[in-house]
């Protein structure tokens, strides 16, 4: 116990010890064992750190810092992140058990969103509108919203922590973030980052916890003004319905189905190659995984047999080696998980062409690791290919032409991302007018940028982040009417 890390809440700029005087272990995923502890938060916590952000926004410094300002803070911010790139990167490993060569890249990219909204803050223009009224003057204002919280999952926690914090704090507001209690140690890590950026103490907090217990606190709280969250989607449907009682702004990044559509004129190396990162890149635990392949029949055969094969190369092993491409399961509670789905496939009648177990390697000793898995002979109505399993587990599903691609890719509760590989622009262009998903790569997969909004379609979201638009998201749009009149007239009428 004694040589476990222990982590405190970041509150109005202290280190502070959590109310409850608890903790929470965190494990290694490779190893299985326990290497940090979490504060394990509650109500008065969150009531602390939401009335630090309010403090903070509504006093001190802050409100007072302009929009240049707030962009040179953020730049400095982005600075130091990838200054620390590598050191983030690996108590990520050890916190989620990622590839160290997957999330060493991912905080090597994280600093863009900072710099992209640090750019974007001071280019947030009102108007002055040609308004209809004689003697009027009139323009509009956009202002931040107030305490904004951000809670995240856990698997990609800084990237997801950058997706929001990035345009809350460009736009002006303060933020409480509440990492997943899984994988809360980088959320600690970069929060100093913050502090030696210059921020003013309280702009960002971090607490953790959870979801049950602070999460819901923190969303419930009367002075937050919105909620922004990633996560599973019967979480979010339960953020949504807490935050609803205040009236507060959401924004909700969720869960999966995706769809992989591999078409009889695609270069079917590329291909396979699209199919292997959508579902066996990080161990399968992205909300964007592509988890159903959805293969002409035309091809069928003959891509599985090529699937299967490259598949079986992948490297299982230590997140930390650079070589291994497969890494344990994060979390023990969703490699239970998974390995329930592998009985559900059995029961469901679909055929094992890969994996469907744990790996005999000893060497891989006490960690959370599942076999890469393919079932072949599924059809859309299995629990398998409903149900997001968040692990390398790939359903494929057969079809015929273009109109049964659509309908089998758009037959499901989700609309988070899609795939589709194909040599035929009028294909590509066709049918990404038709699938019901916030985003559609054609021959690539899992690209992600700055630039580009990213969200779900159906269940898989509410909202947008990244882009331009996610800074208005986190403001609000104030009107101010000036009468130039020298008279004020008949006071019963509208004006
Ligand atoms: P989760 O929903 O269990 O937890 C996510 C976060 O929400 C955690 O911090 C948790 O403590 C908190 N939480 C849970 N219940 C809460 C509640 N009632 N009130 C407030 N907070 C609550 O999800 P997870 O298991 O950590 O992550 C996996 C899920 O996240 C998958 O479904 C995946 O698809 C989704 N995800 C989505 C995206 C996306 O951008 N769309 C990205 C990554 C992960």
């Amino acid at each position: 116990m004694g040589s476990l890390k222990r982590y405190q809440h970041y509150i109005g700029g202290e280190w502070v010890d959590p109310a409850s005087g608890e903790w929470i272990e965190s494990s290694n995923p490779y190893s299985g064992q326990p290497w940090a502890e979490f504060p394990r938060g509650n109500q008065a916590d969150a009531d602390r750190a939401v009335e630090a952000a309010y403090n903070a926004f509504t006093s001190g410094d802050w409100p007072s810092i302009g929009p240049t300002a707030r962009g040179a803070l953020m730049r400095k911010l982005g600075d130091l992140i990838a200054t620390n790139a590598q050191e983030l990167a690996k108590i990520e490993v050890q916190d989620n058990g990622k590839l160290i060569a997957e999330m060493g890249a991912q905080l090597g990219y994280v600093p863009q969103w900072y710099y992209y909204y640090g750019g974007l803050a001071d280019k947030i223009e009102g108007a002055v509108l040609p308004i209809d009224k004689p003697d009027t003057f009139n323009y509009t204002l956009h202002e931040p919203l107030g305490v904004c919280v951000a809670i995240t999952p856990w698997n990609s926690p800084l990237l997801i922590t950058a997706w929001k914090l990035a345009p809350a704090l460009a736009a002006g507001n303060t933020v409480v973030l509440k990492p997943s209690e899984f994988t809360s140690a980088s959320a600690f890590e970069f929060v100093k980052l913050v502090e030696e950026a210059g921020f003013p103490p309280g702009v960002v907090n971090v607490v953790s916890g959870y979801g049950k217990e602070i999460g819901e606190a923190l969303v419930s709280h009367d002075k937050v003004a919105k909620v922004s969250f990633t996560g599973g989607t019967m979480s979010g449907t339960r953020v949504n319905e807490n935050a609803a009682s205040g009236l507060k702004k959401v924004s909700l990044e969720l869960g999966g189905k995706s769809p992989n559509i591999v078409f009889d004129d695609c270069e079917m190396d590329n291909a396979v190659k699209g199919v292997i990162s959508g579902i066996f890149a990080a161990t399968g635990q992205t909300c964007i995984a592509g988890s159903r392949l959805l293969v002409q029949e035309s091809i069928h055969d003959e891509f599985v047999d090529k699937l299967v094969a490259f598949a079986k190369t992948a490297q299982i092993g230590d997140p930390m080696s650079l070589d291994t491409q497969v890494g344990p399961v994060t979390t023990p509670p969703q490699y239970e998980k998974i390995l329930s789905y592998f009985d559900v496939a059995k029961e469901d009648g679909a055929e094992c062409v890969l994996g469907g177990g744990k790996p005999d390697d000893p060497a891989l000793g006490g960690g959370w690791f599942v076999q890469p898995t393919i079932y072949t002979g599924v059809s859309n109505s299995m629990r398998i290919a409903q149900e997001e399993i968040f692990g390398p587990v790939l359903s494929v599903i057969p079809f015929k032409d273009d109109n049964h691609a659509v309908e089998i890719a758009n037959d499901v509760v989700y609309g988070l991302a899609s795939g589709l590989w194909t040599q035929s622009i009028r294909r590509a262009i066709g049918i990404s007018k038709l699938i019901q998903a916030g985003t559609v790569w054609v021959n690539t997969y899992r690209a992600v940028s700055f630039v580009s909004p990213f969200g779900g379609y159906k269940r898989s979201g509410l909202g947008k982040e990244s882009g331009q638009q996610a800074i208005k998201d986190y403001m609000q749009t104030k009107s101010v009417w000036i009468s130039t009149a020298t008279e004020v007239p008949n006071p019963f009428v509208i004006r």
